[in-house]
């Protein structure tokens, strides 16, 4: 579904991503760990073409067409869509929002994701963190994307809701229980890992400095960083030697 190859962003003038290279398939679920400023943002900002990144090199592909000039629009009709790690305030109410993007059962998801009451105030005016994260999802829900980029969509949510979020992702990904495979697939950052008791990632990756040094199980992954921290993902046995 996504191909990226050696992928240099900067900003302002300065390297951030340091050539990146990640490919996620249809039905799979990618997670990021990395420490703070280590470009997980900027990499998911340059998938969807956000302003300032700029792709200096490398390419991204995404359902087989190559997408870095697109503008976002472009990128957002053929598929991708962003939960924002600090979602922005916008004067415009939600519902407004939600009636321009959204498809069928959204009334549904306003309710699993409890937002009844927001739906008539300003997007994230006002919300708390964890509220802004469920405003973020449920616009997700509307959207429906094929791939789904989730910036940090865990911080500051608390274990309800964590679990609540977590149940509509999965749907969202279209997990066919009886099967068990999924149709869509997503890129997850997250510091704690919380949210992979919930959904099941097949692959995480380790940033640092602007490059993926490291990939493999999440569970052992999260497990070696908790115990020896970021400073020795580099002799972690999943380095292959890529940094
Ligand atoms: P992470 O998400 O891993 O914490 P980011 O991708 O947000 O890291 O940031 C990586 C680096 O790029 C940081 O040094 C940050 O200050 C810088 N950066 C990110 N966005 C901007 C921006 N809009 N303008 C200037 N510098 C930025
Ligand atoms: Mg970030």
């Amino acid at each position: 579904m996504l191909k990226i190859k050696d992928l240099v962003v900067e900003v302002d003038g300065k390297e951030i991503l340091k050539g990146v290279n990640l490919e996620i398939g249809e039905g799979e679920v990618h997670a990021i760990f990395g420490p703070n400023g280590s470009g997980k943002s900027t990499l998911l900002a340059a998938i969807i073409g956000l302003p300032p990144y700029k792709i200096k090199k490398g390419k991204v592909v995404f359902k087989g067409k190559m997408i870095n000039k697109l503008p976002i629009w472009e990128r957002a009709k053929l598929g991708i869509g962003l939960a924002f790690q600090n979602p922005p305030e916008i004067n415009l109410k939600m519902k407004k929002l939600l009636e321009k993007i959204g498809k069928d059962g959204l009334q549904e998801y306003v309710k699993k994701l409890k937002m009844e009451d927001y739906t008539e105030r300003d997007i994230n005016r006002g919300f708390s963190g964890g509220e802004r994260k469920r405003a973020e999802i449920l616009q997700i829900a509307a959207q429906k994307p094929d791939l789904l980029l989730l910036d940090e969509p865990e911080s500051g949510v608390d274990m309800e809701n964590i679990y609540i979020i977590s149940k509509v992702i999965n749907e969202l990904l279209e997990k066919n229980k009886r099967i068990r495979e999924r149709k869509k697939s997503a890129i997850i950052i997250t510091h704690t890992g919380y949210i992979l008791d919930f959904i099941n990632a097949r692959l995480a990756h380790v940033m640092i400095d602007g490059k993926i040094i490291c990939s493999g199980p999440p569970k052992e992954v999260l497990k070696n960083i908790k115990e020896n921290g970021y400073e020795n993902c580099e002799k972690c046995r999943w380095n292959d030697g890529r940094a």
